[in-house]
């Protein structure tokens, strides 16, 4: 064997009695990762190990730093816990590094081993010394040595690839994202997975008002998000009758205030059919006038289910600076309209009231409305890469 890839657990290593539970999920959600592979995988609570065939070493290392239950990705070279061996490996490993300081840091696991842990670095560190022109730097080195003394071996590496922290996605059950084409909702559907959450997506869309390309970028950024999950699905809800109610039937400085409701009342029921326990969105306190603190507790109020809001407390900036990392903002800026955007206000209420609210929705059917949208829902499971027509 040559080189293999050990893995360190995220914050998974807290749960004492699920510990088994996260780990096995963690386990089956790689597997899932890596179907088109071929590999052999090894774990206890430590640790897992992961031996490939080497050409694909880099490329399984990239896929599972986006996976959620890692601390982080270490490939590193297995030899005996013989001190020979070790002392030859390091110095096959450290020749191919461009280096003029280093520490060497030792971990022994195995205390059968008879060197203890200091000791056994200033072993190694004597040798690099020797055969290398390099001087020890202990607080900011070019090069770390690592070597870990395990019951198992040895495993020799120099850098750790980070991981994405989290817990595994699947643990936590099935939340429904309300998925718009906009920054946040993708940032919130993402922080929603890196919690274990399994997230379903839900689009409601208004054909004509709203094109096909709007459609397409929602599946690309549910793709996007499916990198870090593996698998996502996009619900689409067809609601051009529903909404067209609403503006013929309530005042058009209430017309946002009663949509929401009218999505949250969707989602709710639609959840319940997907046995999803939680709704997810990327509200944001004050962004706009329907999430002000009062106007969210009005929409929320049509709902018993809970709700979790991962941006709420966020910045605009901060917001987006998570989207650059996960890839999703390129997507999300393009200019294809969405059903909030079209038949906004003027002068949409900022503090509505929910007497109002249940007044204006009395004027018509929406029961029936919901229903039928529920009924029409389409489930797009295939997330295949999407075009554009007409891009600018
Ligand atoms: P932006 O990044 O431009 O703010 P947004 O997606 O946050 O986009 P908002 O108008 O702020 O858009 O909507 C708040 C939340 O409501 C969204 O984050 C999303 O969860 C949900 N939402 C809005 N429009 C839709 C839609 N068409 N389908 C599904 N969910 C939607
Ligand atoms: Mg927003």
């Amino acid at each position: 064997m040559e080189k293999l890839i050990l893995i360190k657990y995220g914050e998974l290593t807290t749960k004492k009695e699920n510990r088994k539970v996260f780990i096995k999920m963690l386990a089956s959600n790689i597997n899932n990762l890596l179907s088109d592979y071929e590999y052999e995988m090894k774990y206890d609570r430590v640790r897992m190990y992961i031996t490939c065939d080497n050409k694909y070493i880099d490329e399984i290392a990239e896929k599972l730093s986006k996976i959620f239950g890692i601390h982080s990705i270490v490939i590193c070279h297995k030899v005996d816990n013989n001190v020979d061996n070790i002392k030859a490996k390091v110095l096959e490993v450290v020749k191919l590094e461009n280096f003029k300081t280093f520490k060497v840091e030792t971990k022994r696991a195995d205390k059968s081993f008879e060197i203890p842990s200091m000791e056994f670095n200033h072993v190694i560190g004597g040798l690099v010394l020797k055969n290398f022109d390099c001087k020890v730097d202990v607080h900011n080195p070019d090069l770390r040595i690592h070597i870990e003394i395990r019951p198992e071996g040895t495993f020799i590496y120099k850098n750790e690839i980070a991981g994405s922290g989290g817990y595994p996605v699947g643990i936590q059950g099935k939340g429904m994202l309300m998925l718009s084409g906009g920054i946040d909702s993708p940032v919130a559907g993402y922080l929603a997975l890196k919690r274990g959450v399994n997230v379903e997506c839900l689009y409601f869309e208004s054909p004509p008002h709203t094109s096909l390309n709007a459609k397409n970028k929602v599946i690309k950024l549910a793709s996007i998000i499916n990198e870090y999950s593996g698998n996502v699905k996009v619900h689409v809800v067809p609601f051009t009758k529903l909404q067209e109610a609403i503006y013929q039937n309530c005042p058009a400085n209430y017309n946002i205030t009663i949509m929401r409701r009218m999505m949250y009342r969707i989602a709710t029921k639609y959840a319940m059919k997907k046995k999803c326990e939680i709704l997810i969105n990327g509200e944001s306190v004050g962004q706009v006038a329907s999430q002000t603190i009062t106007s969210m507790s009005v929409i929320n109020n049509v709902t018993n289910m809970p709700v979790i809001r991962p941006v709420a407390c966020l910045d605009k900036l901060e917001i987006i600076k998570i989207a650059e990392k996960i890839g999703t903002y390129e997507t999300s800026i393009l200019p294809f309209e969405d059903c909030c955007t079209i038949f906004l206000p003027k002068h949409p209420v900022i503090n509505p009231k929910l007497e109002k609210c249940l007044q204006y929705e009395s004027n018509f059917d929406y029961e029936s409305l919901i229903d039928e949208c529920i009924e029409n829902i389409e489930v797009i499971k295939n997330l295949e890469p999407q075009t554009y027509d007409d891009l600018l």
